[in-house]
């Protein structure tokens, strides 16, 4: 099993802030460790922070910290995804099935260097869509989806139904 984790860079408070919220549930919810960000976004932090708490699990993001430095000190395989990367289906088998991968998604345009500096730049289709839906589909094919279901033990349990909401909650 690889431990996943998430370099999201290019990240704008007042712009971006339902997108980035979005990659980092969207990277919860399909398994990832952790998401690094950028740019420092102390609210982005709490509402993160404020789900992991109501649904559980063990989710970290850490907001304010350098691409570089994370590259720099990230002991395990660097993907970046772009749409000018290597088809997905070509790269998925060259990756490790255990060990550590970081994986890094933009916003705008990235610096040159992001793609010098990571071991695979992996393409999710050749057109432009959304670092959201990019990302998801990279995890759910890395995970098979092993995470869409996994207990994780929070205050709130959402058990699945066919036609309304069914909602365990346990007082913690
Ligand atoms: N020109 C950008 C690119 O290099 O993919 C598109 C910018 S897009 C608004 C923001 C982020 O979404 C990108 O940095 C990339 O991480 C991700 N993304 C968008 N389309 C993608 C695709 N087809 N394959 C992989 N990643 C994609």
């Amino acid at each position: 099993m690889t431990d996943i984790w998430i370099m999201r860079i290019g990240h704008r408070p007042q712009r971006d802030k339902r997108v980035t919220t979005h990659v980092a549930l969207s990277s919860r919810a399909l398994g990832a460790k952790g998401i690094y960000v950028d740019t420092e976004d102390r609210k982005l932090e709490e509402n993160v922070k404020s789900v992991c708490e109501r649904f559980g699990g063990d989710f970290e993001i850490r907001t304010g910290v350098k691409w570089k430095n994370v590259v720099k000190d990230f002991d395990g395989v660097v993907v970046h995804l772009t749409m000018y990367g290597q088809r997905l289906d070509e790269a998925l088998p060259k990756l490790p099935s255990d060990g550590r991968m970081l994986v890094i998604v933009g916003a705008e345009k990235v610096p040159p260097e992001v793609y010098e500096r990571s071991d695979h730049n992996i393409s999710v289709g050749n057109q432009p869509h959304s670092e959201i839906a990019a990302l998801s589909i990279f995890l759910y094919e890395v995970t098979q989806g092993d995470s869409l279901y996994a207990d994780r033990d929070g205050k709130l349990t959402v058990i699945p139904n066919e036609r309304g909401k069914t909602v365990v909650e346990i007082s913690k």
